[in-house]
């Protein structure tokens, strides 16, 4: 459990992640300096004992350059298409480079998919498993060429906290173009300070990353501050660093100030759990009161009852992840619900002794047991 920068010397099992910026020039071709030099950073991590899994992007920039195109396609066949041919090359130049250093690399192409059935992200765990007992680093991107809108991840800032999550990891390091969070856009804000360590996601701290869309970076802050989100809030520790600082890897872990550090909200979640924060699909929401949003934070946590709620929204079936908001639309939590919105509409407000008479029939006191909420 990472509580500090000292604490980063004992980490056993890193995700490295990163983006395209960092490995290719505006020209979309490759930057072979800063490939080497991340798989030379990785390989001797690698021999003082670490397990290093690399996230990597880049797929449809390298595709883009060998195309010959003047800029990155715009449709998504196009985008696919770059895909496939740049995912072959990045591969085999990551191949050489590995091989160089004495590693075993293994490409690993993933799709939401795989996250939402837990049947394929178990199996996509006893892989990767497989895969870090053999002492292969397994070099990761999303599958471009059959990811499709809601099946995509889209980003791999998400990507990485999901690997993480996948394959337990001590913590998630996201390389970009940018330093680390800042309290405000430093591009417009020249005053901003860097933040080096985040206790909380709090809504202050997502304000300072501005919004979706609004990126000042590849992916922009606001996908990385989701990411943080999904890695703290279970168990796991995430650095987001400049990609361009050498060796950023080896000094982060050596404790020293670089990026900024957010730790982890808890200790580890049981995989199930981690699943239900990372990797299931959120079909609506709740709104709880004040009441209940204090009960559920409490440590040791509390269960939703039907009493908390004041609003649901979206249309979800019994079983399915929902997400918990606060009367000012804060995330709080993701859990499995035990009732339906259609079932949640008429019992909303009521006691749990309320609902045989409201629904005919009651199959649990609570809407979401603790134990199938995860707080974020
Ligand atoms: N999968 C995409 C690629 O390799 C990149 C996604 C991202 O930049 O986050 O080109």
């Amino acid at each position: 459990m990472i509580r500090n920068r000292k604490d980063l010397a004992k980490v056993k099992r890193i995700v490295v992640k990163v983006g395209t910026s960092t490995i290719t020039y505006p020209n979309c071709s490759r930057n072979f300096a800063r490939i080497d030099h991340l798989c030379r950073e990785l390989a001797d991590l690698h021999n003082k004992g670490l397990e290093v899994i690399l996230v990597t992007s880049g797929a449809v920039a390298v595709g883009s350059e060998r195309l010959g195109l003047k800029e990155k396609p715009k449709t998504i066949p196009g985008k696919q298409a770059a895909a496939a041919v740049g995912q072959g090359i990045l591969m085999n130049t990551y191949e050489k480079l590995f091989a160089e250093y004495g590693q075993i690399v293994a490409q690993v192409l993933l799709t939401r998919t795989e996250v939402l059935d837990r049947h394929r992200y178990t199996n996509s765990r006893n892989t990767f498993m497989e895969l870090l007992k053999q002492g292969v680093i397994p070099i990761v991107n999303e599958n471009d060429v059959v990811a499709l809108d809601d099946l995509k991840i889209g980003d791999n800032d998400n990507m990485s906290a999901l690997v993480a999550g996948i394959v337990d990891a001590d913590l998630d390091i996201l390389l970009s173009d940018i330093d680390g969070l800042y309290t405000a856009n430093p591009k417009t804000h020249p005053d901003a300070k860097l933040v080096y360590e985040v206790r909380e996601i709090t809504p202050e701290v997502e304000a300072s990353a501005g919004a979706a869309g609004s990126g000042f970076g590849t992916g922009g802050m606001f996908t990385k501050i989701q990411a943080a989100k999904a890695a703290t809030s279970s168990g796991i520790s995430m650095i987001i660093a400049s990609g361009t600082e050498p060796n950023a890897i080896t000094r982060i872990l050596q404790g020293e100030q670089l990026g900024t550090l957010f730790i982890s909200r808890e200790n580890r979640l049981q995989f199930r759990k981690r699943w239900l924060a990372f990797g299931s699909r959120i079909e609506g929401s709740l709104t709880v009161d004040a009441g209940c949003a204090k009960a559920i934070r409490r440590p040791g946590g509390s269960s939703i009852l039907p009493a908390g709620i004041k609003d649901v929204s979206g249309e979800f079936e019994a079983g399915h992840t929902v997400s918990v908001r606060d009367e000012d639309g804060n995330e709080l939590a993701r859990g499995l619900t035990h009732y339906s919105s259609l079932e949640l509409e008429k019992i909303k407000g009521h006691k749990s002794s309320d609902i045989v008479s409201i629904l005919g029939e009651k199959t649990y006191d609570e809407v979401i047991h603790r134990d199938d909420l995860v707080i974020l």
